[in-house]
């Protein structure tokens, strides 16, 4: 939009994986919003407790100068009944009052 968008920290959308054979979780970034690639950022032991308190902002590894917003992307819209629909809006809502 304006001149400011560059210090603004992109939004980098991620997805969560566990490391076979241990217990540590990263998330991964599948498309870089500077480079395109893929990075990755330890999410946490599995035994602690929530792995989304570690989502947030992050120095990018391909340029440590900026910063990535990790976020879990969206839910993909699918075709289900009103009563889901309405249930997953309400969740929504209170996700967002959450934050
Ligand atoms: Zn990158």
């Amino acid at each position: 939009m304006g001149k400011k968008d560059r210090s603004l920290p992109r939004t980098a959308f991620v997805t969560l994986r566990d490391l076979p054979g241990t217990r540590v979780m990263f998330w991964v970034v599948d498309e870089c919003p500077y480079c395109g690639e893929r990075h990755l950022h330890v999410a946490g032991n599995l035994r602690t407790a929530d792995p989304g308190e570690s989502l947030g902002e992050y120095p990018a590894p391909c340029d440590p100068t900026r910063v990535y917003d990790l976020e879990l992307p969206p839910k993909p819209k699918k075709k289900q009944g009103k009563e889901a629909r309405r249930r997953e809006r309400r969740e929504g809502k209170r996700q967002n009052l959450d934050e």
